[in-house]
């Protein structure tokens, strides 16, 4: 049997259906920047993405990132918590994004002081549907190993779930570690 995709991967596929080439996209937690790369990729020097974090160490990561692929020129790098979105969005852009990318938990390769949490996080998802443009996608992928990240991904999936009853669609992937959370905003 073959093994299953890892989930990041899976979060792309499902992204990269939603988001064209000229699209403005979000990644609201860039972290070592491999999902703001993805991204500019997709939306090429006609669209735009906006990346978040809250530690400039991560910010240089994915600076370092975008310069080495020669994609910087697309992306704003922007040093604030994900709950404060929709304030560097500009506004023509509200309502009008394609696609928006959570990895929660913490930096890859970093001390783990510095964790993604319930309230932020929450806070983010509701602003971030806001900014959805309708056909748009949010997509959540939840780590559950390490301390609060079980109460952070049950906190995600009960927002959701009122989402679902406003009529959007969500998508729930499992794995032993992580989770993959999908919103659709329905077009
Ligand atoms: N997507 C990344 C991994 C993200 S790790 C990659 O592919 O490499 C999670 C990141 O979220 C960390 O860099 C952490 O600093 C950041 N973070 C934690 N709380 C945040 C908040 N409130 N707003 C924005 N980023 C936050």
């Amino acid at each position: 049997m073959s093994r299953p995709k890892p989930l990041t991967q899976r979060a792309h596929e499902l992204v990269a259906a939603h988001l064209e080439s000229g699209g403005i996209a979000i990644d609201a937690t860039a972290g070592n920047g491999y999902d703001t790369c993805f991204l500019a990729e997709r939306v090429g020097l006609e669209g735009h993405v906006y990346g978040f974090d809250i530690q400039d160490s991560a910010l240089q990561n994915t600076r370092q990132r975008l310069d080495t692929a020669g994609l910087a020129s697309q992306v704003t790098l922007i040093c604030d918590s994900h709950e404060h979105i929709t304030r560097h969005i500009p506004e023509q852009f509200r309502g009008a994004v394609s696609a928006i990318v959570f990895n929660l938990g913490y930096l890859p390769g970093s001390n783990k002081e510095t964790i993604t949490r319930s309230e932020s996080t929450t806070r983010a998802i509701e602003s971030s549907f806001e900014l959805l443009a309708p056909g748009g996608i949010i997509t959540i992928l939840a780590y559950r190993g390490h301390e609060g990240g079980q109460e952070e991904a049950a906190s995600v999936k009960i927002l959701l779930d009122t989402l679902v009853e406003q009529g959007c669609l969500l998508g729930v992937e499992e794995s032993p570690g992580p989770v993959l959370y999908t919103l659709l905003k329905k077009g």
